[in-house]
């Protein structure tokens, strides 16, 4: 039987519906409402896309959105005083900063100057670390998404094989320990696990599946298992279309559910920013 397929959008339309009430409750208690700040660092028409879908959504939600344009000649240490301003600033709830940067600054020396209460993408070293112990309120997006899609299968996860295919600091390494917090056994793949050809055999053991590389159809069909949940993160342009990392159709005919793409990860990331944002609030007036 082929494949149910797991859309991000019906997903973060449920979601948004919760926050959307919330923040009305927030605004009314608090007499102030969410702010996002989002600091884009020169022009990137890919940055400049996510921006106008996160706008899009803080409209919609009723959250103040802020732009801070720098000019593409900014240094690390004038963009590090610039987030420390923000981080000061009462009217601003989050702070993102929109990737990517422009090359003579190192993206993964950046977050750590982020304030962990305003950190709405989850990177701050303090908030990825509270994953660790259970505890994670703001994490990251893309993680979370993928936690939203897998939940919504209903699948108990105690005991399950599950095995992440990439293991970068915001997607396949907090995935690996989300999951591990629900009591599945994880097993992270890397580049050495390609290398040395163990990719099909990790594959094939996974009852959930979650692929997170950048590179179109590194995850062979067949190896899927039978009736395995297929969470492919990826996002690669080939010609002129979007695909995954999974092979889509063949891995469809033995999944149980998988996700598009488009379609799947990628509508549910922003709506968990707003949920994060949401969350950096209540934290930041001592909501539990
Ligand atoms: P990344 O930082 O480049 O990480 C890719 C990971 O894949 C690395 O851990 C890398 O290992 C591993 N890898 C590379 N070749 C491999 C191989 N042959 N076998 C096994 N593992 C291999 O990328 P990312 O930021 O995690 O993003 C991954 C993909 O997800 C991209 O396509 C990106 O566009 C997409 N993405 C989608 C969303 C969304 O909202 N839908 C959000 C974020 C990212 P090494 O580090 O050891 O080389």
């Amino acid at each position: 039987m082929p494949a149910i397929l797991l859309a991000g959008k019906p997903i973060a339309e449920k979601i948004k519906a919760k926050l959307k009430e919330e923040i009305e409750t927030l605004k009314s208690k608090f007499n102030t409402i969410p702010t996002l700040a989002t600091i884009q660092v020169g022009e990137n028409p890919q940055a400049t896309i996510y921006l106008k879908s996160q706008k899009k959504n803080t409209l919609e939600l009723g959250i103040e959105f802020q732009e801070h344009p720098l000019p593409a000649t900014t240094t690390e240490k004038e963009l590090i005083d610039y987030i420390g301003k923000l981080n000061q600033d009462k009217e601003v709830t989050g702070i993102l900063l929109q990737l990517p940067l422009p090359p003579h600054i190192n993206s993964k020396d950046i977050p750590i100057h982020i304030d962990p209460r305003k950190d709405v993408e989850g990177i701050h070293p303090e908030n990825v670390g509270q994953a660790i112990f259970g505890k994670m309120r703001i994490g990251s997006c893309t993680a979370l998404a993928v936690m939203e899609l897998i939940k919504s299968t209903g699948v108990d996860l105690y005991g399950k094989e599950a095995v992440i295919v990439g293991h970068s600091e915001i997607v396949g390494k907090p995935v690996s320990l989300l999951l591990l917090d629900k009591f599945a056994t994880t097993t992270t793949c890397h580049i050495a696990t390609g290398q040395r050809g163990y990719l099909p055999t990790h594959v094939k053991r996974a009852e959930i599946l979650v692929v997170a590389v950048g590179r179109p159809g590194i995850i062979q069909g067949e190896w899927v298992q039978e009736g395995a949940i297929v969470i492919d993160v990826g996002i690669n342009k080939v010609g002129d279309k979007i695909v995954g990392d999974v092979e889509f159709e063949k891995a469809s005919e033995k999944a149980s559910y998988i996700t598009p793409v488009p379609g799947g990860v990628g509508p549910l990331t922003v709506t968990i920013l707003m949920r994060n944002l949401v969350e950096a609030f209540k934290i930041q007036h001592n909501i539990n």
